[in-house]
């Protein structure tokens, strides 16, 4: 079955570019950049990806990102996910970078959007795989830093397509950015936002009302409230969902019960993605085998799921 899906033709729609960072680059950047680690070695740092909450991961997230600093370190953790795309036949990408995570601890904007955009027009050129990327802003940051964000992007316009909203959920509503996705929404820009993953249905509603998104990242606790759910079916608007992802942070205890599968079923465009793989135990075909073993998910269903991917793409 793996092999089965992993050579299905499909789109990896929810994709945080420092989420790929694996140990092994990680330890590599950090000797090239000379920077000391808390952890001796690969192996504790593995031991240390055991969430109990979005914080917790995040917390380490964070400290990880730390190793990025040069043009380069951007460019060789995009090529590297990249990589990963090619192997497991994803034919294309729409990734998230978080610029806040970087410029607030000195790096230029610049360096990060120069290095992860050559790596992916270099994955157009070199390994057929067509991408549209999406500036995410840090939710628990003031929306005046967005703002600021957005103005140092515009030099860039040409090399996005979107912005989206991550980070911690719980308590940093959709509303509180508004201004900022309507600005951007000005701008030509496609707006995303993660939204109902630990927040409450509310907050999907807030992110499709106010920010105006047209995908809603994870929006797994629609399932909550059904005159959401009937509208998301009735306007088919796509949910990125990250299965590995949410049984890792506990969204949901076991893959057994996951909500991905009877949300197809209803009609709404779901699709399957990895969110930060290099945290969470695995890349796409790795989600799609964890809806199999946990979930008992057909064939038939894999290519529904896989052409929803497709389908779904903003570009
Ligand atoms: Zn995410």
């Amino acid at each position: 079955m793996y092999d089965w899906l992993n050579a299905l033709p499909k789109a990896e729609l929810h994709l945080h570019l420092e989420g790929s960072l694996e140990p092994e680059l990680l330890f590599a950047l950090a000797e090239r950049n000379r920077i000391a680690l808390p952890w001796n070695d690969v192996e504790a740092l593995r031991a240390a990806y055991a969430f109990n909450n979005l914080q917790e991961f995040l917390d380490l997230y964070y400290r990880g990102a730390d190793v990025l600093r040069t043009e380069q370190d951007f460019y060789d953790l995009t090529w590297a996910y990249l990589l990963k795309c090619k192997a497991q036949n994803v034919v294309h990408v729409e990734p998230f970078f978080d610029p806040q995570t970087h410029t607030e601890r000195g790096i230029p904007f610049e360096v990060v959007m120069r290095g992860i955009k050559a790596a992916l027009v270099d994955g157009e050129k070199k390994l057929g795989i067509s991408h549209g990327l999406i500036l995410a802003f840090l939710r628990h940051l003031p929306e005046e830093q967005a703002f600021q964000t957005l103005e140092q992007a515009m030099p860039f316009r040409d090399a996005f397509i979107g912005v989206g909203l991550d980070s911690s959920e719980k308590g940093f509503p959709p509303r509180l950015f508004e201004r900022v996705f309507a600005k951007a929404r000005s701008e030509g820009l496609h707006a995303v936002a993660h939204a109902g993953e630990e927040g409450p249905p509310e907050y999907i509603w807030e992110a499709l009302d106010l920010l105006k998104i047209v995908r809603i990242d994870h929006g797994v606790r629609a399932s909550e409230d059904e005159r959401l759910m009937q509208r998301i079916i009735d306007e088919q608007i796509p949910l990125t969902v990250c299965p590995l992802s949410n049984t890792k942070l506990c969204v949901f205890e076991h893959m057994g019960q996951h909500n991905i599968l009877d949300m197809l079923e209803r009609g709404v465009k779901v699709t399957v993605n990895s969110d930060d793989p290099a945290y969470f135990g695995g890349y796409v075909t790795e989600n799609f085998m964890a809806l199999h073993e946990g979930l008992g998910m057909s064939e038939a269903q894999a290519k529904r799921l896989a052409q929803n991917s497709l389908d779904a793409r903003l570009v």
